[in-house]
């Protein structure tokens, strides 16, 4: 009986040692053998469809997790393929179109001439100047986009001072504003300079007035502020226009996407200005977000960051 006791005392005491022993050591096993699975998976984590060119780690265990890590990596490089060629073919589509379709408006404009004369069928000339107008419009921006997609640093990258690129192209646009019977307000609290693409930019501030002033009825004003925060550059373009269904609100920086197809196209719009906002506002390290409400008007607020006074004059390339 005293062996017994002796027995129950030390199996009362080794068994959560044990128990203990063995949950520790299973705990640091399973981590140890999940700890390239987390790797991976922070590693896939960061590869978007804009760094499609980033590998997951391959860890040599001759495993399946090693199999497994290269079947990923061989599917990425394959999706990799396919969206370089689908850009490439919106590059070389969007740039091959470009040659006809200005000769085709050359031609147009020189049988207008000729039709001296003949009210109807300048007329009708017209008309398809018009649609060839619209299209050219669509192509450059398609143009745009795929150098955009594809990263491609197409100017230079400098500094320039945002606050006085906006007050000049407002000051460009205040004619198409005024002959619309809309007010352009420009402030500014002083010089934001950032570092970029400035023509790229202006085409920012171009195709958020001229949305702003499109969609804006006569009477209506349109606010545009330029600050700087921290480190941080912001534009704001504010108009008293239609505004935007709640609905639509998410979807409006879509290539393509109209809220009012019928209006839109008939200002002549296709729905990819917005679009290439946002691309060139990525393109800077930022990016544009908007609020509306129906019949009281819509903000655009773009932010960017703020040119580092230490690499003033380093050129610096597009992020893609
Ligand atoms: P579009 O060239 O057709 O104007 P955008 O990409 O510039 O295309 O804009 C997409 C849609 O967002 C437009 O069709 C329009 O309905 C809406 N939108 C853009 N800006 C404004 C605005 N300031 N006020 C109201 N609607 C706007």
């Amino acid at each position: 009986r005293a062996l017994l006791r002796d027995f129950l005392w030390s199996l009362l005491f080794a068994l959560p040692v044990v128990l203990l022993v063995s949950a520790g050591g299973g705990l640091f096993l399973a981590r140890r053998a999940f700890r390239p699975v987390e790797k991976i998976v922070r590693s896939a984590e960061q590869i978007t469809l804009h760094n499609l060119s980033g590998r997951l780690p391959v860890p040599h265990t001759g495993d399946e997790l090693e199999r497994l890590s290269l079947a990923l990596n061989q599917m990425i490089t394959r999706l990799d393929g396919a969206f370089q060629n689908n850009r490439r073919f919106l590059a070389d589509a969007s740039h091959e179109l470009r040659t006809p379709l200005t000769v085709l408006r050359g031609e147009l404009e020189a049988v207008m001439q000729q039709a001296d004369g003949e009210p109807e069928l300048q007329d009708r000339i017209g008309s398809v100047l018009e649609e060839v107008e619209r299209l050219a419009k669509i192509v450059e921006g398609l143009f745009a986009l795929s150098r955009l997609d594809a990263g491609e640093a197409q100017a230079e990258w400098k500094p320039f001072d945002l606050a006085r690129l906006v007050a000049t192209t407002a000051d460009q646009m205040n004619l198409l504003a005024e002959d619309k019977g809309v007010t352009i307000i420009c402030e500014s609290s002083g010089e934001v300079n950032v570092q970029g693409d400035k023509g790229r930019m202006k085409q920012v501030i171009v195709n958020l007035l001229d949305n702003a002033i499109k969609y804006t009825p006569s009477g209506g004003r349109v606010k545009i502020r330029t600050s700087a925060c921290e480190k941080t550059a912001s534009l704001e373009i504010a108009d008293t226009g239609v505004g935007i269904p709640a609905t639509a609100l998410p979807r409006v920086f879509e290539r393509f996407f109209r809220v009012d197809k019928a209006r839109s196209r008939a200002e002549g719009g296709a729905g990819i200005g917005l679009s290439i906002v946002k691309s060139i506002a990525a393109a800077h390290g930022g990016q544009v977000e908007v609020a509306s409400e129906e019949g009281r008007g819509t903000q655009f607020r773009m932010q960017i960051p703020l040119m580092e006074t230490s690499d003033e004059n380093k050129g610096k390339p597009y992020a893609g």
